[in-house]
């Protein structure tokens, strides 16, 4: 590992040699965050019940997302991050399949839930926008729904409400500069900013939310593919990376889910970047200059 700040290996003890900054390690996992996490939690905190069945929900989610979507596109043993893993499941998931697995997160909540970890010298406290990796440490990044929140304010309570800031779009390259910098393929999944029904935020899970294509929070695929401009990016079809399992809570869930398979089944590429495509899964290659 190496520090955020000045990208020089860290020593035994996680100090770096440079700036002299020591991260801590708690667990077996580095701390990088310096205080300046997005949430905050510590052992005090009750955690509701609908907050921890989210939290069991999400384990769920993270095995399809991982074992059906994502494993099938990765090399025997190659190394990947993570990048906002949340739970951390993916890193023993791809670790107990051969892969050199890595996750980081900038969560208290997160730091507390990977005690229960197997592989918790793969995670580490940090953020998106300055890893604590080497350039090109990384086979391949995979970071889902991740970008959607780089740069905008959001609200939960009365009801979900989300808006822009001044800077992010600087924020949002800035995060795709750091992920192009660590690893070689990048794939970026969010839901679809041209589509204007988002199911993944909202007041419940799985909910439809219907908002304006000039909100300012999803992205679209033109706007992803701007920010890595010397990059080679397309859209891939989200099938078996949505599986409806939220929606089936709610009717258009249970309406459309078989309906919805085949269509992602089915979906060229043309239409996987475009509006009629509600979840973009896009693939990032860096171009080599060699
Ligand atoms: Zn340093």
């Amino acid at each position: 590992m190496v520090c955020p700040h000045c990208r020089v290996a860290l020593d035994v003890v996680r100090c770096c040699p440079n700036c002299a900054r020591c991260y801590p390690v708690d667990h077996g996992i580095v701390d990088f965050a310096e205080g300046a996490y997005y949430d905050r939690f510590d052992e005090s905190t009750a955690l509701t019940c609908e907050h921890l069945e989210g939290l069991q929900l999400e384990v769920e989610g993270t095995r399809r997302r991982i074992l059906d979507f994502y494993l099938p596109k990765l090399q025997a043993g190659a190394r990947v991050l993570d990048c906002g893993c949340g739970n951390g499941v993916s890193v023993d998931l791809l670790n107990e399949r051969g892969l050199d697995a890595w996750g980081n997160d900038l969560s208290q909540l997160r730091k507390w839930q990977w005690r229960e970890r197997e592989h918790r010298d793969r995670l580490v406290v940090a953020s998106a926008l300055s890893l604590p990796f080497a350039d090109d440490f990384f086979d391949v990044v995979i970071s889902s729904g991740v970008i959607e929140h780089i740069g905008v304010d959001e609200t939960s309570v009365p009801r979900y409400g989300v808006a822009p800031r001044a800077d992010r779009d600087e924020l949002r390259a800035r995060f795709l500069r750091e992920l192009l910098r660590v690893g070689r393929t990048i794939y970026i999944d969010c839901p679809n900013g041209a589509f204007p029904i988002d199911f993944w935020h909202g007041d419940a899970p799985g909910s439809a939310r219907f908002h304006s294509l000039r909100e300012g929070f999803l992205p679209t695929f033109r706007e992803i593919a701007s920010l890595a401009p010397d990059a080679r990016v397309e859209a891939l079809s989200p099938y078996k990376r949505l599986q409806f399992r939220q929606a089936a809570r709610h009717w258009y869930g249970r309406a459309f889910g078989g309906v919805g398979e085949l269509y992602f089944r089915l979906m060229p590429r043309a239409i996987a970047r475009s509006a009629l495509n509600p979840f973009l899964v896009v693939e990032i290659r860096k171009v080599s200059e060699r």
